[in-house]
């Protein structure tokens, strides 16, 4: 039942010229022609791209985090990267959600930082033999360790550690981490990773400068969920005084932002959901509706060919065309 959207998300791989099986994880793909990118956000953040979503680092004298892994066959090539920010041991790894172009090399991942913190940490052996702690929230673990899914996904690669609830707070490299659930969003998994002291926020596939934001309907997201993520990235920035800059926020996919560029997102997204709303109150159809194009004039930016306009009107129209959806979304 998840395959149409995994499938939806491994195109954006597709899209650059690489041949991309549907399969969770897709460990089979070539990635020889994709390089590594690393960027530096901000005070420990780095952003390093590659295929797949956005990772992000955090780097200190107590090691290094990541959030988010890419696909299991970009693992070499991202431990390469990482190590040019720090040969620390890997301590955390944090998924902000299932999809296997973000928790693809979870296994290759956490298995590194065992051998790094075995070689470099006396003391820890448990830790060490163990590797590297991954990080999520509940439903997160719940999908991938859904029996019904084919193929598996391989144990080693699960969170190992999970929260329920609205949050969960770490503390790593002198700062604040904060793991924040937005329920029913992209999925009903999703974390933004708030970086309290670097003033940078990951957030996952909530947001977006590639695409419209993908709504995973049969993992659980929704479109007003996607807005309230949205709105709660908005309330957690602050941006530097009529400048670009203070908090600086790394999308799921596409370039480093600031709070001014998720501003311009949520209203767009909003627009368009009151818009599709709109016209589900006047008794339109899907087909009626998706004629009408309630995003024709975000299209020429956002309409992207592994998710396209169609389908995100699709999205929005499922959403909240469901019982209590259209009472509900504003
Ligand atoms: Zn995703």
């Amino acid at each position: 039942m998840t395959r149409r959207t995994v499938h939806l998300v491994f195109a954006a791989v597709a899209a650059v010229g690489l041949l991309v099986s549907a399969r969770l994880g897709a460990q089979q793909a070539n990635f020889d022609a994709v390089q590594v990118r690393v960027l530096k956000a901000q005070g420990n953040i780095y952003m390093l791209t590659g295929a797949g979503g956005n990772v992000t680092v955090q780097a200190g004298s107590d090691g290094v985090l990541v959030v988010d892994t890419q696909f299991a066959g970009m693992s070499e090539k991202l431990l390469a990267a990482i190590r040019t920010i720090s040969t620390g041991p890997i301590r955390y790894i944090i998924d902000t959600h299932v999809h296997g172009d973000h928790v693809g090399g979870n296994e290759n991942i956490r298995k590194a930082g065992s051998t790094i913190a075995g070689g470099n940490v006396s003391g820890d052996i448990k830790d060490a033999a163990e590797g590297a702690q991954i990080w999520a929230h509940d439903n997160v673990l719940l999908r991938m360790s859904d029996p019904k899914l084919t193929p598996a996904i391989p144990t080693a690669a699960w969170p190992t550690s999970t929260f329920t609830g609205k949050d969960k707070k770490l503390f790593f490299n002198g700062e604040g981490v904060h793991l924040i659930h937005e329920p029913a969003a992209h999925t009903d998994g999703d974390s933004l990773v708030y970086f309290r002291r670097s003033d940078v926020i990951s957030t996952g596939d909530i947001f977006s400068t590639v695409s419209y934001p993908v709504v995973d309907l049969q993992n659980g997201g929704t479109i007003n969920g996607v807005i309230a993520g949205l709105n709660h990235i908005l309330d957690l920035a602050i941006p530097k005084d009529k400048q670009e800059g203070g908090t600086y926020i790394i999308p799921g996919h596409g370039r480093v932002c600031d709070e001014a560029d998720v501003l311009e997102y949520r209203d767009m997204v909003t627009i368009i959901r009151d818009r599709v709303l709109d016209l589900i109150k006047k008794g339109m159809t899907l087909e009626q509706i998706t004629a009408a194009k309630p995003t024709l004039d975000y299209d020429g930016r956002y309409n992207a060919t592994f998710w396209t306009a169609d389908m995100f009107v699709e999205a929005v129209y499922r959403s909240l065309n469901t019982p209590g959806g259209v009472s509900t979304a504003r």
